[in-house]
């Protein structure tokens, strides 16, 4: 891929024609590309075997190598005709089979650089272009494209589809999906929103579909932009590298992330209604109006994450998702910016490679909560006011981070884009050190790293704090500052955590502490120490101190937290954090038992999943529960499993479980469970049963991720993921996705022999998650000096 193409060219309209042979899974298309070009006709192309290259009577001499294609035209303005051939692969990017029950459907997943497997194009964003898609298919066969079908020519046992041509979009939108599919319909206004999933699914379609259309109405009326296609597919892929892809009027999902059956979770609700949200959000901001470039696609993905949140709030508050975002979001970003080897919000990225490796907690997490720092700071109407500035002015076009922080200016008469410049551009985040000298209140600021080797460097930081109940706002720019405090009694800095930096209270904790701290402050107090423990500069004594604080927390957000911390503690030291680990999550599950509402039973799941492994009477009692396993409450159903896997090691058990269900939520909890086997035989069993082919390659991650959460997994996932290696590499080849598994993994399974894994990595290049494991790499020192520290500590 090329980036510095100047943009001497134009393409007004693809018009594709493609003749698909479903059961040999190959087709032949050809397509009409309306171009104006001021030198020869250069295409990106891969995969595909180019037959002619003409104009008209002419045809022209061509060149395909790498992902190029170009072709002797000179200057061209005109139509011009590519035929072309291409087999139908079992991956999961560009145009490929998606199996299930012995037969499949084609889809396509072409974000970011991946239109190129389906036809010769150019695959860039900012290149955009109107869409006419034809395609001749079986005529028992459906089909899905963006818009809605125009005509149906019958030939035969065959058809002739045309859909209508799309307005005008980037390449990475386009959407081919042939199969058979059921359908749930709904309306909202005018528009068509349909669920399309395999035959007797759809049904399962229905919450999707209501969290849709509320969706819908609030863009609307948020953006001031009515939805701009006729109709709006929501389509259930059997097998999907990611959680969902944006396409413009047909919106792809794994089938966990889309659907909702009696036996799903509340998590699972939670969730689906976030992507789902999430991926309409996008179909203005992303989809109508786009990034230039990749090295904006932060934009993107930031704002469709931050908007999410926005909409949930609203149409569920009780779901309390802005606690759900300080987690997911905020604190998850941070701790991966927390390594030197983070990189800016905005990056310069090149090639295909860099590209995929780019969509992670920093251009989603990071990039949402810096959004949700600017709105806190400029108000809540500016922000949409800017927002709707944006997108009218930019509608079917491109834009760049700057154009937003200008209309968000001008709407604010805030310094927007001095403080967000920096921001994005800036790798990393701050700590600020508040002190207090004789009345003086010192507010110090530097960047925060998780060596411990903290960094002078600034952010223009929008500080809210308030002394003495008295709230105060102001713009931290400089290193430090000094504010006159007289006697304090009470004082909370970062106010709902709306800032993207941590606090350190130096020698005023218990003033902190007799202040009228909220549930988010106390979750900032034990998430900043975790971070301060982890950097070596709070000893772990302290931390332990801190940590009796919150032994009966009653709050979802901080109860939350301290069992994801004890969860980490008991992964990296299991023998000594056991007795930890037991005492405070059987006080939680106590405290959680009666409570009704979404958040608790969510949070009684979790309890229940960890006590599994350090409380072997408890877990017994679960055990049992699993012969009348598909009535078990759904949030509870993740702990019978693992309780079953782990204390009565019956693999066949699970196996045939995961054989009987079809739901994708139910096998991620049995694979779950398969890797809770505390048997060295059986585990290898469970991880090859992952990639027996019986699993599908969308979940393999998922079994390996949950494999390394089991203490005593660690050195057989290492030998087992040694002799896995390419096989992994060939399930995900082209997404990007093992990046993020590297970086997840490493540092767990580091522990105790990281040299082994520096050198495995050095030895074997992966360039499509090189920055994944070099993160992983750096976070997996921490971890280590972390536990040496802790072993030598009694
Ligand atoms: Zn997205």
């Amino acid at each position: 891929m090329c980036n510095s193409w100047s943009k001497a060219v134009e393409v007004k309209n693809y018009d594709l024609f493609m003749d698909i042979d479903f059961d040999g899974l190959k087709f032949k298309g050809k397509v009409l590309i309306d171009i104006d070009t001021e030198r020869d006709v250069a295409l990106n192309s891969v995969g595909l075997e180019i037959l002619n290259v003409s104009s008209g009577a002419k045809t022209f001499p061509f060149k395909h190598s790498g992902e190029e294609l170009i072709a002797s035209t000179g200057q061209f303005t005109g139509t011009l005709t590519i035929d072309y051939l291409s087999a139908i692969p079992n991956s999961l990017a560009g145009i490929y089979r998606a199996p299930y029950n012995h037969t499949h459907v084609i889809s396509t997943h072409f974000e970011a650089a991946q239109a190129r497997r389906m036809l010769p194009c150019i695959d860039r964003p900012d290149v955009k272009a109107e869409f006419k898609v034809t395609v001749r298919i079986d005529k028992r066969l459906d089909s899905i494209s963006n818009m809605p079908i125009d005509s149906v020519i019958d030939e035969g046992h065959k058809k002739v589809v045309t859909f209508k041509r799309t307005p005008k979009m980037s390449t990475y939108l386009l959407y081919l999906g042939i199969g058979k599919f059921d359908e749930r319909r709904d309306k909202f206004g005018e528009t068509d929103v349909i669920v399309a999933t395999i035959p007797g699914k759809a049904k399962l379609g229905d919450f999707a579909l209501d969290e849709a259309k509320k969706a819908i109405e609030f863009f609307e009326s948020y953006y001031g932009i009515p939805y701009g296609l006729p109709k709006l597919h929501m389509i259930a892929v059997p097998e999907f590298a990611m959680g969902a892809m944006e396409n413009w009027g047909a919106i792809t999902f794994r089938e966990s992330a889309l659907l909702i059956d009696s036996g799903s979770s509340m998590r699972a609700r939670k969730r689906v209604s976030e992507v789902v949200i999430h991926e309409l959000a996008h179909q203005w901001f992303g989809d109508l109006v786009t990034m230039k470039w990749w090295d904006d696609i932060w934009l993107n993905e930031s704002f469709a994450t931050f908007m999410a949140f926005k909409v949930i709030d609203s149409i569920h508050p009780k779901w309390k998702v802005w606690d759900d975002f300080l987690r997911s979001e905020t604190s998850g970003a941070g701790s991966r910016d927390a390594l030197k080897n983070t990189h800016p919000v905005e990056v310069h990225v090149n090639s295909p490679d860099e590209i995929e490796q780019i969509f992670d907690d920093i251009s989603y997490g990071k990039g949402a909560s810096i959004l949700r720092m600017i709105e806190a700071y400029i108000g809540k109407d500016a922000f949409q006011s800017g927002v709707q500035q944006y997108l009218t002015k930019y509608v079917y076009a491109n834009a760049t981070g700057d154009d937003l922080w200008n209309t968000l200016e001008e709407a604010s008469g805030h310094q927007v884009k001095k403080v967000m410049t920096t921001w994005i551009r800036q790798p990393g985040h701050p700590v600020v050190t508040v002190s207090l000298n004789r009345e003086k209140l010192k507010l110090r600021q530097e960047r925060f790293l998780l060596s411990g080797d903290f960094e002078p460097d600034t952010w223009p930081i929008p500080v809210n704090m308030e002394v003495n109940g008295k709230p105060m706002s102001f713009l931290l720019d400089k290193e430090e500052m000094t504010i006159d405090a007289g006697n304090i009694t009470s004082l909370r800095v970062n106010l709902d955590r709306t800032g993207f930096y941590l606090v350190h209270y130096a020698g005023l904790e218990e003033i902190v502490w007799r202040s009228n701290l909220t549930a988010i402050d106390r979750w900032g107090m034990i998430t900043d120490s975790f971070a301060f423990l982890l950097s070596n500069t709070m000893t772990f004594k302290d931390y332990m101190i801190l940590l009796t604080r919150y032994s009966g927390e009653t709050e979802i957000l901080p109860a939350s937290e301290v069992s994801d911390q004890i969860a980490l503690l008991h992964l990296l030291l299991p023998s000594k954090m056991a007795e930890l680990s037991k005492k405070f999550h059987r006080a939680q599950l106590e405290l959680l038992q009666k409570k009704t509402d979404e958040n608790s039973i969510i949070l009684r799941g979790t309890v229940a999943s960890r006590l599994v492994f350090v409380d072997d009477d408890y877990a017994d009692e679960l055990a049992k529960r699993f012969k009348e396993y598909g009535r078990v409450e759904p949030d509870m159903k993740q702990a019978v499993a693992l309780a079953y896997g782990r204390r009565t090691r019956d693999f066949k058990g699970l196996v045939k479980a995961y054989r009987n269900t079809s739901s994708d939520e139910d096998k991620a909890r049995l694979l779950n469970a398969m890797t809770a086997m505390p048997d060295e035989g059986l585990l290898i069993r469970a991880l090859d049963f992952t990639v027996s082919g019986e699993v599908k390659r969308q979940d393999v991650r998922t079994a390996i991720l949950a494999a390394v959460t089991k203490p005593n997994a660690q050195n057989v996932l290492w030998i087992w993921l040694k002799a896995n290696f390419e096989k992994l590499r060939e399930i995900y080849g082209g997404t990007g996705i093992l990046s993020g598994t590297f970086l997840a993994m490493i540092p767990i399974l580091g522990i105790g022999r990281a040299s082994e894994l520096e050198n495995f990595f050095t030895e074997h290049s992966i360039p499509e998650a090189k920055v994944g494991i070099t993160a992983g790499l750096e976070k997996m020192l921490v971890y280590d000096r972390l536990v040496s520290n802790i072993q030598r500590s009694n």
